[in-house]
C-alpha cells in the first residue's frame, strides 16, 4: 500500500505547498519576494554575508512578494500615520531568538535562514534562555531547559550502522515484505558464523547466485573504512571481525545509472514530534555522483571506490569530479532534476516519491521506540526541559527497477553550503556551493518555520479575531476591517517568503502506516515498568512486575522460569557489548523476551499477530488494573470491591472488569483491518 495519491518532486512549475495530493511537486521553489515591507529596522543584526547578500538579490520583488502586497496595501488606504504606527507595532513584536553558539558547520546555512525570517541570532550564547538551540552534534551540546533544540537525545546512537540495522531486522522479523527496502545485513562480530551459513545456504541453493557484500564499520561515515568482498572468506573481513564491529551487507550489484554513473540521493527528512509522531519531507534533495562509469563488481574492480561509493568526501577527490552552478549538471545535482530526466524518459516518478515517502515513514517507526526510551530517560516527564526536532539525512539508492533501497540514516546531515576547490595541487579554498544553498538553507528555513514559537500565539489571536468578526454584526464587517485582516497578514514575517518545502507525510498518511507501530506499543510497556525515572534498563523486579501486571505467568510459565528468562536475555545482549553504563535489560532484550511470550502464547499465528494479541492482552490488563486503582482511589472500594477486587496482583477479571474489553477488540479488529490492506 503506498501513501494515498502522495506528491513526488517533479519538474512542475513552481506550486502552493497545499497542492492536492499527487499532484506533481516541485523543485525547492525560489523564493518569491525581498525584504518583508515595515520590517523592523536593524535591530542589532550584523551586517549581511555576502552568501545572504546573494540571497537577498536572488530572492528580491517576485511578483507576490512582499513589496508587491504591501504597495498594493498602500494603495488603498492613506500612507503615513498607520504605516508608521504599524511600523513601530512591528518593530516591537518580540522576535523568535536562536542560539547559534553550537551550530558548527550548519552555522552558514542557519545564518541565511535566520536572515530570511528576521529572527534573532545569538552567536555567542546569550544568559537568558532563547526560544530555539541550534546545535551542531548532538542533543548534549548545551545543557537546556526550556525552548527546542534540534536534537533528539539518542538519535545519533539510534542510527549508527549497526543500531539501525537492528531496528530494521526486528521490524522486518515482524513484517519481512514491507521492510524489504533495506539489504540483507548481519552484524559482525556476532553474528558472523550466521553470515557464513546463510551464505553457503543461498549458493547451495541457488549456485548461480554470485553476491557482493559491502562491510560497513560500525560509527563510520564519508565512506571511512568500507569495503567491498566476493565471499565471507575475505582475508580482510576475517583480518578484523573482532577488532572492529561492523555491519556487512547485501550489495546492491544493479543501481540506476544516469550518464553511466551510479549515484545515491540524500533527502532532508524532519521529524517534528516524538509523541504525536510528525515527519515532514523535504520536496528536494541531493543526488551525489560517482566519478567512474559503473560495471558491475568483479575482483577486478571491486577496490575502485570512485566506481562503487558515491560519498561526495571521497568522489571529491577524483580528477573526473565536476563541481557545477547548475543544478542539473556536475557530480552533485538536486534530486528533482533527476526525476525531471526520469521523467521525460518515462518513469513513474509519482511512484517512485510514493515509495520513498513509505521508505522514509517505515523507518522512523523503526527507530520511535528506542527514541522514546532515551526522551524519557533525558525528559522525564513532568520535568522542566525543552522539546525536541531533528533534521534527519536519508541515503538512498535507487535500483535499477525504480526500488528506492536504504542505506544509511544520518542525525547530523553535512548543512554546509561551500565546497573545496583545489586551486593547484594541495591548495584547497572554501567556495560557494550553489546546488548545496539553494537545497540546504531551504530545508533549515523551513524547520525553523515549523517549529516557530510564535506562531502559535499568531494563529490563537487570528483566531480570536475570526470569532469576534463572525459574532460581530454585518456592519463591523466594513472593508476598513477586511482590509486591515489583509494587510496583518501580508505584513507577517511569512509574508515574504516561499510555500514550505517540507510536507507533512505523518500524521497525514497514518492511517497506511499505524499497523506497523506494535514495537512502540511494547516499547510503552516496557517504559511503564521502568520505574526509576532517567534510566533505560529494566532491572529484574520491574520484569516481574510487568509479568505479573499483565497476568502472564501461570502453571505452565512459572516466575522461576520469568526469572531465567530475564537472566538468558539480557546476559546475551549485555555480552554484545552495547552499552555497559547501565545494567539490567534493555529495550531490545525486553522486545526479545516479549516475541518469546508472544510466540508461546499464541502458537499457530504469525509473528506480528502473536505480537499484536499479546501486546492487546497486556494492555487490557494494564486498563483494568488502572481502573481498579483509580477506583480505589476515588474512595469507592466498599461499592465496587463486590465487583472487582481492590488488589494490586491477583486481578481476577469479572463481567464488570471486561467492560474495556470491548474496546480492545475493537482495537483488535482495526488491527486486522490494517493487516489484511498490507502490501
Ligand atoms: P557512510 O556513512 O560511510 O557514507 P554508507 O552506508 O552511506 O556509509 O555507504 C557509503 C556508500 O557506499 C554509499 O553512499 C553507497 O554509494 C555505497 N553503498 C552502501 N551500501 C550499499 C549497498 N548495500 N549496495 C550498494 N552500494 C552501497
Amino acid at each position: 500500500m503506498e501513501p494515498a495519491g502522495a506528491p513526488p518532486p517533479g519538474c512542475a512549475p513552481a506550486r502552493e505547498a497545499e497542492e492536492p495530493p499527487g499532484s506533481p511537486a516541485l523543485p525547492a521553489e525560489e523564493p518569491q519576494g525581498g525584504q518583508p515591507a515595515g520590517a523592523p529596522p536593524g535591530e542589532g543584526a550584523p551586517p549581511p554575508s555576502a552568501a545572504a547578500e546573494r540571497d537577498r538579490d536572488r530572492h528580491a520583488a517576485g511578483p507576490q512578494g512582499p513589496s508587491g502586497r504591501a504597495a498594493r496595501g498602500r494603495g488603498r488606504r492613506a500612507p503615513g500615520r498607520r504605516g508608521g504606527d504599524e511600523g513601530a507595532r512591528a518593530a516591537r513584536r518580540p522576535r523568535v531568538t536562536v542560539d547559534s553558539s553550537k551550530a558548527k558547520t550548519s552555522l552558514e546555512a542557519l545564518k541565511i535562514s535566520l536572515r530570511q525570517l528576521r529572527w534573532r541570532e545569538f552567536p555567542f550564547g546569550r544568559r537568558l534562555p532563547c526560544d530555539i538551540y541550534w546545535h551542531g552534534v548532538s542533543f548534549h551540546d548545551n545543557d537546556i531547559f526550556s525552548g527546542q533544540v534540534n536534537k533528539f537525545p539518542g538519535m545519533t546512537e539510534m542510527v549508527r550502522k549497526i543500531t539501525l540495522s537492528r531496528a530494521v531486522r526486528t521490524m522486518q522479523d515482524l513484517f519481512p515484505l514491507e521492510y524489504n527496502f533495506y539489504p540483507r545485513s548481519w552484524i559482525l562480530p556476532e553474528e558472523f558464523p550466521l553470515f557464513v551459513a546463510e551464505v553457503r545456504m543461498m549458493k547451495d541453493s541457488d549456485p548461480s547466485w554470485k553476491p557482493t557484500f559491502i562491510v560497513k564499520p560500525d560509527g563510520g561515515c564519508q565512506g571511512d573504512g568500507i569495503y567491498l568482498i566476493k565471499d565471507p572468506s575475505d582475508i580482510r573481513l576475517t583480518g578484523s571481525i573482532q577488532s572492529r564491529p561492523a555491519v556487512v551487507q547485501e550489495y546492491i550489484c544493479k543501481p540506476l545509472l544516469v550518464d553511466k554513473l551510479k549515484f545515491d540521493i540524500r533527502l532532508y527528512v524532519l521529524l517534528k514530534s516524538l509523541e504525536p509522531l510528525e515527519i515532514y519531507i523535504a520536496k528536494d534533495g541531493l543526488s551525489r555522483f560517482c566519478t567512474e562509469p559503473y560495471q558491475e563488481p568483479t575482483l577486478k574492480n571491486l577496490h575502485q571506490v570512485f566506481m562503487h561509493l558515491t560519498n561526495y568526501s571521497l568522489n571529491i577527490h577524483s580528477g573526473n569530479f565536476i563541481h557545477s552552478d547548475s543544478v542539473n549538471t556536475g557530480s552533485k545535482r538536486t534530486f528533482s532534476s533527476i526525476l525531471c530526466r526520469l521523467s521525460s524518459r518515462g518513469a513513474d516518478v509519482k511512484k517512485l516519491w510514493s515509495d520513498i515517502i513509505s521508505l522514509v515513514i517505515k523507518t522512523i517507526i523503526a527507530l520511535t521506540p528506542e527514541l522514546k526510551v532515551y526522551y524519557q530517560s533525558d525528559i522525564p516527564a513532568g520535568k522542566p526541559g525543552p522539546t525536541c526536532f531533528q533534521i534527519l539525512g536519508f541515503d538512498i539508492l535507487l535500483m535499477k527497477n525504480l526500488k528506492p533501497m536504504l542505506l544509511e540514516v544520518n542525525a547530523n546531515p553535512s548543512m554546509r553550503i561551500e565546497h573545496e576547490q583545489e586551486l593547484s595541487p594541495g591548495v584547497f579554498e572554501n567556495v560557494p556551493s550553489p546546488v548545496d544553498e539553494e537545497v540546504k538553507v531551504a530545508v533549515i528555513r523551513d524547520t525553523l518555520r515549523l517549529v516557530d514559537p510564535h506562531k502559535k500565539k499568531r494563529k490563537d489571536i487570528q483566531c480570536q479575531t475570526l470569532e469576534q468578526v463572525s459574532e460581530a454584526s454585518e456592519e463591523l464587517l466594513d472593508a476598513g476591517r477586511a482590509d486591515r485582516l489583509e494587510y496583518e497578514a501580508s505584513r507577517s514575517p511569512e509574508a515574504g517568503l516561499p510555500s514550505l518545502c517540507l510536507k507533512q507525510v505523518f500524521p497525514k498518511y497514518a492511517k497506511q502506516f499505524n499497523y506497523l507501530r506494535l514495537v512502540d506499543r511494547v516499547a510503552a510497556l516496557f517504559i511503564r515498568f521502568l520505574g526509576v525515572k532517567g534510566t533505560t534498563k529494566l532491572g529484574p523486579t520491574g520484569f516481574r512486575t510487568f509479568i505479573r501486571n499483565c497476568k502472564l505467568s501461570n502453571s505452565n510459565f512459572s516466575m522461576a522460569s520469568v526469572d531465567i528468562l530475564y537472566i538468558d536475555i539480557t546476559r546475551r545482549w549485555n555480552s554484545m557489548g552495547i552499552d555497559h553504563k547501565e545494567s539490567g535489560m534493555c529495550l531490545q532484550a525486553f522486545v526479545e523476551a516479549f516475541f518469546c511470550l508472544a510466540q508461546k502464547k499464541y502458537k499457530s499465528l504469525p509473528l506480528h499477530e502473536q505480537v499484536a494479541s499479546l501486546i492487546d492482552f497486556c494492555e487490557y490488563h494494564l486498563a483494568a488494573l488502572d481502573e481498579k486503582r483509580l477506583v480505589c482511589g476515588r474512595g469507592v472500594v466498599e461499592r465496587r470491591s463486590a465487583v472487582v477486587p481492590c488488589q494490586t496482583d491477583g486481578l481476577h477479571l469479572t463481567p464488570a472488569a471486561h467492560a474495556p474489553l470491548l474496546n480492545r477488540t475493537a482495537t483488535a479488529s482495526k488491527f486486522a483491518d490494517y493487516r489484511n490492506h498490507r502490501y
